[in-house]
C-alpha cells in the first residue's frame, strides 16, 4: 500500500529524484544484490535524507569505507548489498544522488604543479611549481553520461587456445577492492617492519619465521581474492558456462602462473579505463598549462560541503538513461 504522505510529496516534484542505468546494466549481479523488482536499467536515486546523513556521516565509518555502504541503500533503495556493487556502478548512483541533493555543479580544486620559470631567483634555470589553487566547475550532468552502458567487447576476453578456453572478465566489486585496499596499506606497514629486522633474526626465531610467511601468504589471499572477483566466467571447451566461484578459484590455481598474470593484468586495464570516467581536464587560471585531475567521489566531498555556487536544481528532473543498448557478449 502506498502511504498518502509520500504520494503528496511526489506529486509536488518538489523532491527530488533521478533515474539511471547502472553501467554495468546489473548483468553481473547474483540474486539478491539488487531487489529484484527493480530494473538495473531505471533505478530511482533519491536526494540525502536525514536517515542518510546520520548513519554516513560519522569519520570514522567515512574513512573505512563503510560511510558508502550505509549511504547507497538510503539514497537508492533498490540496492541490497551496496559492497558487491562494481565501483563504476556505484561512482554513478553516488553523483546522480549529489545532482538531486546540492544540483549539478560541483566546484573541484586542483593545485597547478607544473613547473614555471622562478623570476626571483638569480639562477638561469631556476623553476618552480606554479601553485596557483584552481577552482574549477564541474558541471556533473557531462560527468555522469561518461556513465552510460560498458561496452563489452574483446578487451574483457582473455583467450587461452591451449586449452580451447577464455575466461571474460567483470569490473571489480566495491567491497573488494577496499579490501586490497586496505590489505596493501597494512601490507607496507609489514613489509617495512620485516626488511628492518636483520636476517639472523629469522634463523634464529622460528617464530619470526612463521610470522613472515603468514604475512606473505596473507598478501597471496588478497591478490587470489581480487583475481577470482575480476572472473566473470569461464566458457569450456564445449562452450559451457562456469560461474561457480570455487571452481574458478580451483582453476586459476590450475593453471600456469603466467596465465593468470594476463587475467590479473587485463583486469587491472579495465578498472583504470573505467576510472577515466572521473577524470577532468583545466586550464590553469594563471600559467595556461592544461592539467588533469580527479574529481574525488567521498561522501564528505560529495554531500557534506556545499560549494558557495552551487544551487539545488528543482527543476523538471532530467533522465539520464541512455538509450542505445551495447553490444552483449556472446
Ligand atoms: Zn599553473
Amino acid at each position: 500500500m502506498s502511504n498518502p504522505l509520500l504520494d503528496n510529496i511526489h506529486e509536488s516534484g518538489i523532491m527530488d529524484t533521478i533515474s539511471v542505468s547502472l553501467p554495468t546494466m546489473g548483468r553481473f549481479y547474483e540474486d539478491g544484490i539488487i531487489d529484484e523488482n527493480c530494473d538495473p536499467e531505471d533505478l530511482e536515486v533519491r536526494a540525502i535524507g536525514i536517515m542518510a546523513e546520520l548513519t554516513s556521516r560519522d569519520p570514522f565509518l567515512l574513512a573505512s569505507g563503510k560511510g558508502i555502504e550505509l549511504l547507497i541503500p538510503q539514497v537508492c533503495p533498490a540496492i541490497l548489498q551496496p559492497d558487491r556493487l562494481t565501483e563504476v556502478d556505484l561512482e554513478a548512483i553516488l553523483i546522480a544522488s549529489r545532482i538531486a541533493t546540492h544540483g549539478n555543479i560541483m566546484v573541484v580544486d586542483s593545485t597547478c604543479t607544473h613547473l614555471v620559470e622562478d623570476e626571483e631567483s638569480e639562477g638561469e634555470d631556476a623553476k618552480k611549481p606554479c601553485g596557483e589553487e584552481n577552482k574549477i566547475e564541474v558541471d556533473l550532468y557531462d560527468v555522469i553520461l561518461r556513465y552510460s552502458p560498458i561496452e563489452f567487447n574483446t578487451n574483457y576476453v582473455v583467450e587461452f587456445q591451449k586449452y580451447g578456453q577464455k575466461a571474460y572478465l567483470r569490473p571489480i566489486e566495491y567491497g573488494q577492492a577496499m579490501t586490497i585496499l586496505k590489505d596493501s596499506l597494512t601490507s607496507i606497514n609489514e613489509s617495512t617492519r620485516f626488511n628492518n629486522t636483520p636476517i639472523n633474526d629469522f634463523i634464529q626465531d622460528e617464530s619470526k619465521l612463521e610470522e613472515y610467511a603468514e604475512h606473505i601468504t596473507k598478501q597471496a589471499i588478497t591478490t587470489m581474492g581480487g583475481i577470482i572477483n575480476s572472473v566473470f566466467y569461464v566458457e569450456t571447451k564445449d562452450g559451457d558456462k562456469v560461474f561457480d566461484r570455487d571452481q574458478i578459484k580451483e582453476w586459476l590455481l590450475a593453471i600456469s602462473k603466467d596465465d593468470v598474470k594476463e587475467i590479473l593484468n587485463t583486469a587491472s586495464d579495465l578498472n583504470a579505463e573505467l576510472q577515466e570516467n572521473t577524470k577532468i581536464k583545466y586550464i590553469c587560471s594563471k600559467c595556461g598549462t592544461e592539467n588533469t585531475t580527479t574529481i574525488e567521489l567521498d561522501i564528505q566531498r560529495l554531500f557534506f560541503f556545499t560549494p558557495p555556487n552551487s544551487k539545488p536544481k528543482k527543476t523538471p528532473k532530467p533522465t539520464l538513461k541512455t538509450k542505445e543498448k551495447p553490444k552483449t557478449l556472446p
